[in-house]
């Protein structure tokens, strides 16, 4: 089933270049870019038409061996913890610039290896890492600790210290950005880092990397290590030089990565995983607004995103207008190469997740749902999905359950506030949910009773780096961004000296 033939001429065409090079494939351990211990090397490729881009050192457990050996030396030895809070501000502050000096490269970087449309990557991605950087950066001199009154003659400090070395794994579908989310307060507390990029994404994270050098980050700071999950991965994971680990990706990998730890050091984990998040559509919603930021919610970025609202639940009075307004607007989606003008939605990341998202919508036909509009691939090579809605979906269904993470709709109706509460948290999940009422009771109603980590009103996706992200129940443990990202990266040390003779108790 096609809905349109224009799409799928546009996929079709011949790719356009990208406006980039690469000019970083090798591991950054140490300050170096360095080939794995092994030598070997792994494809990472265009999700446009498959094509390899580049070949990539493949980091393994030997290779996580010398990056954590290098991040303790940084963190144990070297001036990075030891330098004035002032200094670290200053070296992010200069990242932060370079980043934006280079940020026609990064973005193209970005679009190139994860297929994400250039206008999204220029104009969301990489101004928001950089202001994430930023943010950090501010946050470096404002740590402190504390005084506490104790019943006795004491002087109690309570200091806040660095953590030690981090371990991050981060996945494909926002590689700068997590990258940014995870790096900054790291780096801002006076940590040293191990990151492993996604297998499929590794290009952007080596290249901002280096800039971070340039600012003049001291080697062994911050060490970069493409490689696979079950090698590169699980040895980061399991560890014994690693302080502490922070994880985003899927939430089966999330529970091998606990375990991992519970298995070596007991590093404390903090992770950020899948979800179903449910979009409430009330019957006194702007119809046209809800329709359109309901779109927005699932099919961003391919509609490969962990919070994407991928439950649009809408009240029966304005359910028949908003399947027909969101069949239009679906069908007026525009899918073709990132790096054309005007293109809203490309590639999904590769052949796996291209076939796995195929394979769901098949499960929706079977199951019954309402096929709205798309359904099959677009064109005849890459990756393309057709923007694609389901009407009538069931809370059973395999689709109202898993996490599909492409750009496939599904509308679900319902009667009443009770009913939709029950319905949205009846979920293993509990990652970020919207609501679209003009009625501000129900807004505060229906905010409160969702055990979901962000609620979004009248908006979606809204992502600053001050506001805290994280889940509820199996979306994670712990939150990123704002200033609850720092206790992430941070031990308190307790410090009591007695009192002689105070003068106050
Ligand atoms: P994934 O869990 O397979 O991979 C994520 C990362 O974990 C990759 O770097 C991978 O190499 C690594 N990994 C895989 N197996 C590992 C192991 N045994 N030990 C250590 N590391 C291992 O997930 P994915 O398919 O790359 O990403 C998609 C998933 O991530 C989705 O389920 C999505 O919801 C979730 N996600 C969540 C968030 C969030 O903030 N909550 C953000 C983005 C993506």
């Amino acid at each position: 089933r096609r809905f349109s033939t224009a799409p799928a001429a546009a996929a079709d065409e011949e790719p356009i270049k990208p406006p980039v090079e690469v000019k970083y494939t090798q591991l950054l351990i140490n300050g170096n870019f360095v080939d794995a211990a092994s030598g070997k090397t792994f494809p990472t490729a265009d999700p446009r038409t498959g094509e390899v881009i580049a070949r990539v050192a493949e980091g393994d457990a030997e290779d996580i061996d010398r990056a954590v050996a290098a991040a303790r030396k940084a963190f144990d030895e070297g001036p990075w913890p030891r330098m004035t809070a002032y200094e670290r501000c200053r070296v992010l502050l200069r990242f932060a610039d370079l980043m934006e000096q280079h940020s026609d490269e990064i973005a193209a970087l970005e679009s190139w290896d994860g297929g994400k449309p250039l206008e999204q990557t220029a104009h969301g991605e990489v101004p928001m890492a950089t202001r994430c950087m930023r943010y950090y950066a501010g946050w470096a001199d404002k740590i402190h600790g504390l005084v506490v009154p104790a019943d006795g003659p004491h002087h109690v400090q309570v200091l806040h210290e660095p953590i030690g070395v981090a371990g991050q794994i981060v996945p494909w579908n926002f590689p700068l950005l997590m990258f940014a989310w995870k790096v900054g307060p790291a780096l801002a507390c006076g940590n040293a880092v191990v990151l492993k990029t996604a297998e499929q994404t590794p290009l952007s994270a080596l290249y901002v990397a280096s800039l971070l050098h340039e600012a003049g980050l001291p080697e062994g700071v911050l060490n970069v290590v493409p490689g696979f999950g079950p090698t590169a991965g699980a040895a980061l994971s399991s560890h014994m030089g690693v302080d502490k680990l922070a994880f985003t990706g899927s939430t089966g990998t999330g529970k091998v990565i606990l375990e991992l730890s519970a298995r070596s050091n007991l590093k404390p984990v903090t992770l950020e995983l899948g979800g179903k998040s449910p979009f409430i559509v009330m019957d006194d919603a702007d119809v046209d607004q809800a329709v359109e930021l309901a779109h927005r919610a699932l099919f961003f970025n391919q509609g490969q995103c962990c919070c994407a609202g991928s439950r649009t639940f809408v009240h029966e009075r304005v359910y028949d207008e908003f399947v027909e307004k969101s069949k239009a607007r679906a069908e007026r989606r525009v899918v073709g190469d990132p790096f054309k003008k005007g293109v809203e939605q490309g590639p999904q990341i590769d052949g796996q997740q291209f076939k796995k998202i195929l394979g769901y919508v098949k499960s929706g036909v079977d199951g019954g749902a309402t096929l709205v509009t798309g359904g099959d691939r677009v064109g005849s090579r890459g990756f393309y999905i057709q923007p694609t809605v389901f009407a009538d979906v069931q809370d059973e269904m395999k689709i109202a359950q898993e996490e599909i993470f492409g750009p496939i709709q599904s509308i679900l109706k319902f009667r009443d506030v009770g009913e939709v509460v029950r319905r949205a948290n009846a979920t293993h999940y509990g990652l970020a949910a919207g609501v679209f009422t003009s009625n501000l009771d129900t807004a505060n109603t229906v905010a409160r009773a969702l055990r979901v980590g962000s609620v979004w009103i009248n908006c979606y996706d809204v992502f600053d780096a001050a506001i805290p992200f994280g889940g509820y129940k199996m979306s994670g443990i712990g939150r990123e961004k704002g200033a609850y990202s720092l206790r992430n990266y941070l031990q308190t040390k307790a410090v009591v000296t007695p009192l002689k003779d105070p003068a106050w108790l």
